[in-house]
């Protein structure tokens, strides 16, 4: 049978530490899009929305496109820009008719301005409007920090599985399966939410490694089990500061809420059981330059993983290129550092001349001073670039303007506007092949392992400054429910398991 799904789109992962207050603006550099340009922009893509539409146009599903809205993680959403936000979703929803489900791609850890809670509060706002008999059905990123409010609003909430994020395509296209399931009435799911008082940073927690690789294993088998919808594992976005923030464990099963609880539980008591395992391993920028130069074979990655664009850190960070030029390293590239004055002043210079002039920490100061720099400008790029590896394949992208300098013998790509540069295709496109180089930093936590693992000969996750360092303890958290692990004594271990359901 045929259906009509309203889709769309709203994603921001918020750093509560970072002063970029999140405004339109930015949501525009990123992606706004709305109507028609959301269905050509998503279909053929390797992304959440592109596999729910290649699911629905298979089964000769309608789509009505609403609104795809999405911003580098930074700071709070202002106010103003979130009532817009939702104003534009609600507009699309009173103007569409005879739709029999909506679907929404969702983040999860977005924090407005006065509303810890913006999708759980943007969804209880879609409910109270379409009424408790249509089916809203939403994926969430594998950070979502998810609330009650949240699953009470939704019939159900699908997580990612994987991070790095290479499963959104395959999410999407399950929850298309399973919204026709609910339509024909062959499922009618029945949700338990479990948070254990656990909130890691991202680094430790990735799922091909170590206890979260161990806990979504658990989740995928109890979802083998007959009557289980799903079980989602969520890793958490503890740097949003919100009550709710950290690991939690969502069981959806068919007719039978109780059987939920008993899997949400079971897993909530096993992160608390293996909680010590959640560690990083990290090395001060100096030591890990001098372990990658005296590493024998190339590239090896420096992750820098506390400057994360991707989780809300500035990404102009510079203790790495201060590392790599006090320790003399040479046949290097910096992956990137967003810094519109420094394009700017490479453009008006222009290819082959020098550029002499200090490049990253202006944003903040929280990820290391202007590093000072003078060096040829070797190539002047409008920044655009298709992703080729496993995320987000297929998309096309931009990171502003961009320019690569080079300073005795490291490459230094700066660009204007900040993005996670997740895919060795940044580099190439500006004309830098990583399996050239010796030592090659990306500004990134987790997601460049996707692409970089296969080519790197050694990866070292590097101890600097910034908003996305696993050290807890560097970070005034004030909202986040306490006592948590692993920033307080783990004393508490009753307290919460008894009152878990
Ligand atoms: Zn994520």
């Amino acid at each position: 049978m045929r259906h009509r799904f309203l889709i769309g789109q709203l994603s921001h992962e918020t750093n509560a530490f970072s002063p970029i207050r999140t405004c339109l603006q930015h949501f525009q550099q990123r992606g706004f899009l709305e109507g028609p340009a959301l269905l050509e922009h998503f279909t053929g893509t390797h992304t959440t929305l592109g596999g729910f539409i290649h699911a629905a146009l298979l089964q000769e599903d309608e789509l009505i496109p609403s609104l795809s809205a999405s911003a580098v993680p930074s700071g709070l959403v202002a106010r103003d820009t979130f009532a817009i936000l939702m104003q534009r979703l609600e507009d699309y929803l009173d103007a569409a008719s005879g739709f029999d489900a909506i679907f929404l791609v969702l983040h999860g850890a977005m924090v407005a301005e006065k509303i810890p809670d913006a999708e759980g509060y943007l969804l209880e706002r879609l409910r109270r409007r379409v009424g408790a008999d249509m089916p809203i059905i939403c994926t969430l990123d594998y950070h979502a920090n998810v609330t009650d409010r949240m699953v009470e609003n939704a019939d159900l909430l699908l997580g990612l599985n994987t991070y790095p994020h290479v499963d959104g395509w395959e999410r999407g296209a399950e929850a298309h399966h399973l919204a026709k399931a609910i339509l024909s009435g062959a499922i009618t799911p029945a949700n338990f939410l479990v948070r254990p008082p656990l909130a890691p940073g991202v680094v430790p927690a990735r799922t091909s490694w170590g206890p979260m690789e161990q806990l979504m294993n658990q989740a995928l088998a109890y979802e083998m089990e007959p009557g289980v919808i799903n079980v989602s594992a969520f890793g958490g976005f503890v740097y949003s500061d919100i009550f709710e923030a950290g690991l939690s464990f969502l069981a959806t099963v068919d007719r039978n809420r109780e059987r939920a609880r008993t899997i949400a539980q079971k897993l909530g008591r096993e992160a608390w059981r293996i909680r010590h395992e959640f560690q990083a391993d990290l090395k001060p920028p100096r030591d890990a330059v001098q372990a990658a130069l005296k590493h024998p074979g190339h590239p090896v990655i420096l992750a820098d993983v506390a400057d994360n664009t991707g989780g809300g850190a500035s990404g102009d960070g510079t203790a790495l290129l201060a590392a790599l030029l006090e320790e003399g390293a040479r046949n290097a590239a910096i992956v990137t550092i967003p810094d519109p004055k420094a394009v700017v002043e490479a453009f008006a210079i222009g290819v082959g001349g020098t550029y002499a002039g200090y490049v990253g920490g202006k944003i903040d100061d929280q990820h290391g001073p202007p590093v000072w720099i003078k060096g040829p400008v070797r190539l002047l790029s409008d920044g655009r670039f298709v992703y080729r590896g496993p995320m987000s394949t297929g998309l096309t992208a931009s990171m502003g303007r961009t320019a690569v300098i080079e300073t005795n013998g490291i490459a230094i790509i700066v660009n204007e506007d900040r993005f996670q540069p997740v895919d060795p295709e940044v580099a190439r496109s500006v004309g830098i092949e990583p399996l050239e180089k010796k030592i090659v930093v990306v500004k990134s936590a987790v997601h460049y392992r996707a692409s970089y693992e296969p080519i790197a000969s050694k990866i070292i996750e590097v101890d600097g400054p910034g908003l996305s360092s696993p050290n807890l303890e560097r970070f005034s958290f004030r909202n986040l429910r306490r006592p948590i692990f692993p920033l307080d004594c783990d004393d508490f271990e009753g307290r919460w398991q008894d009152d878990d359901g």
